[in-house]
């Protein structure tokens, strides 16, 4: 038998996602809410996933990041992780109206073996879909609740920044650095592979793909002035939305 997991869903996202002003999806007899994350920054996580548009051009990071690997990044590398998701629940109608966020919450759910193509290919996608959005060109930034809250936990800017940096240099293989939110306090983490944040109950702020598919081809092996590369062009407006969308702290 199969879980229930539309009705088990986790209380305190509906409540949150309800209080934030997004609506309820009707699903037959149903009612859940979409998380809040889902809708405002992982666009394309209901099934089955496509790629997302980006919402500037290849060249458009350079010469922090280089027009070849965004284009192989995204239109190869995050679309293997969607193919291999959608082939994965091709089979799985009864977990159809669930959404990508909903489903790597609740990975303990599924059998093997898709909770580890889940783990790995779901969560590819979510973790590429957050990662465009918080790359721009250089824009123009005013400094909001998020600044402000990371000034509160880490002292200043640059200390957040040496902290989120030594999480990504410490994150041996593959893997992301993550800014979250867990448990009503913003967090450096790192995760392996491709595992979300939100496996472990933390909602994404900031996040930075350390593969080596993210940066060797003008980094090479060196992670640390890729990782320093990507303050140039991280999109705070979307780190803030972000950061609003995950509750306050
Ligand atoms: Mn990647």
């Amino acid at each position: 038998m199969q879980p229930n997991l539309v009705s088990g869903y986790s209380r305190r996202l509906v409540i949150k996602s309800l209080g934030v002003g997004f609506a309820a999806l009707a699903l037959g007899r149903t009612v859940f809410a979409q998380s809040a994350t889902s809708l405002t920054l992982a666009g394309g996580t209901a099934q089955p996933f496509v790629l997302p548009k980006l919402a500037y051009a290849y060249d458009a990071l350079e010469p922090h990041i280089d027009a070849r690997t965004m284009e192989i990044h995204h239109t190869k590398h995050h679309q293997a992780y969607i193919n291999a998701a959608n082939k994965a629940l091709e089979a799985r109608p009864d977990l159809r109206e669930l959404s990508g966020e909903q489903l790597i919450s609740r990975l303990d759910a599924f059998e093997e073996p898709l909770r580890t193509t889940l783990r790995n290919q779901l969560g590819g996608h979510l973790n590429h879909s957050f990662f465009w959005k918080l790359l721009a060109p250089a824009a123009e930034y005013k400094p909001g609740a998020l600044r402000a809250a990371i000034d509160k936990e880490f002292g200043s800017l640059t200390a957040f920044q040496g902290e989120f940096a030594k999480a990504a240099a410490a994150r041996f293989g593959s893997g992301w650095a993550w800014l979250v939110v867990q448990d009503g306090q913003l967090k450096v983490i790192s995760t392996v592979n491709q595992d979300s944040p939100l496996m472990q109950g933390a909602q994404p702020v900031i996040g930075l793909d350390v593969w080596e598919h993210a940066y060797y081809l003008a980094y090479q092996n060196r992670r640390a002035d890729y990782v320093k590369a990507f303050w140039a062009v991280l999109n705070w407006d979307a780190a803030e939305a972000a950061f609003a969308n995950a509750g306050s702290i």
